[in-house]
């Protein structure tokens, strides 16, 4: 390794999520609008230029990728880059999130790819439910393909559910007893005000993170835990259960201080902070310099001066970030 990725406050960058795709098989209610337009091909990163990029970053000391999107399993030949990606030596972690309807197909062959963890969406076990928070989504099917990966040796699968106040809150005992029964993890997500939603008032559906523990705190109590998966959760563990719990509260307990993460969009914009604009133009570089990997590592340590301190998110429902989570890499 050459050099490491260091910002201004003193954060060393050691995780990258990288979007490989915006477009999606679901619609769900807080992170797209009904009509979505995707990006025209050109102005996505080939397969190639995505390996390139992860590359990259791993030879500049980062020990952690997911993969994430829109949907990655809806990119095709997604198992070459899982592979590529997979094959990198120093890298540490190598995990995907998705919204798990791909799973059945796909489980086997990416876990044959070298990919490492899953992180599966799941809002609520109600089917009419799941139907109207994802838009399109089936949740049989979505159960299958957790089913799937835990069949194909995926070990401690975490599910993510966004808790929405007067929509899916009342599930919350429903998804931890799921997770308990079927040996997963499980973190709790407060919605953030990425891109502008139709369906619902973000002010009035915001559900804190400490409402949503008290609620799994009246049947099991929590202890902290200080495990990280280097990702913004915080952990806790019941304890008559391996299943962890995990909440990411971007409100209401900031997590930028120990911020080591940055994103690369599937335009290839680099983000350095989900809530901030400040981004540097990697495609750019990469069509500039086609295969020129040290051109690409100077445009991103370069970068590290832009990483800004923190985001200023509020719960007032006010759009804060015009770009939708999909564009984003979530
Ligand atoms: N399609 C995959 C999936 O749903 O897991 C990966 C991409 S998705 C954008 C990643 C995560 O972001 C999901 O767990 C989703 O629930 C979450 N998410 C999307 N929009 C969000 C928002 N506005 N606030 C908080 N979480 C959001
Ligand atoms: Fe698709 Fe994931 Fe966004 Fe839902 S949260 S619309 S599954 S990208």
């Amino acid at each position: 390794m050459d050099r490491e990725l260091i910002d201004d406050f003193g954060r060393r960058v050691r995780y990258v999520r990288i979007s490989v795709t915006d477009r999606c098989d679901f619609r769900c209610v807080y992170c797209m609008s009904e009509d979505m337009t995707f990006l025209p091909r050109a102005q996505v990163l080939t397969l190639e230029e995505l390996a390139t990029v992860a590359r990259a970053f791993v030879e500049l000391g980062v020990e952690k990728i997911r993969l994430t999107g829109g949907e990655p399993l809806v990119r095709r030949n997604i198992g070459h880059l899982v592979s590529e990606i997979g094959a990198l030596p120093g890298l540490k972690d190598f995990a995907m999130t998705t919204n798990g309807a791909g799973l059945g197909k796909h489980a086997v062959a990416l876990r044959d790819a070298g990919l490492q963890r899953l992180n599966i969406s799941l809002d609520s076990l109600d089917p009419e439910r799941f139907r109207r928070l994802t838009r399109t989504g089936d949740l049989e099917r979505v159960l299958a393909g957790i089913r799937a990966a835990r069949d194909a040796g995926f070990g401690r699968i975490k599910l993510n559910a966004v808790i929405l106040k007067g929509r899916n809150d009342d599930e919350v005992m429903d998804l931890v007893d799921f997770a308990r029964d079927e040996g997963l993890d499980i973190s709790f997500i407060e919605e953030m005000p990425l891109g502008d939603v139709s369906d619902h008032s973000r002010a009035e559906t915001y559900c804190s993170s400490d409402e949503v523990q008290d609620l799994i705190e009246a049947r099991y109590p929590l202890l902290p835990t200080a495990e990280s998966t280097l990702g913004p959760s915080r952990y806790f563990r019941m304890p008559d259960s391996e299943t962890r719990i995990g909440f990411i509260s971007p409100h209401s307990h900031n997590f930028c201080a120990s911020c080591n993460r940055v994103r690369v969009t599937v335009e290839g914009r680099l983000l350095l902070c989900l809530g901030n604009e400040h981004s540097v133009d990697l495609r750019a570089v990469l069509r500039r310099h086609p295969g020129d990997l040290d051109a690409l590592k100077e445009a991103i340590v370069n970068a590290m001066p832009l990483k800004p301190e923190r985001h200023h998110f509020t719960t007032d429902g006010d759009v804060q970030v015009v770009r939708f989570m999909n564009m984003t890499g979530g």
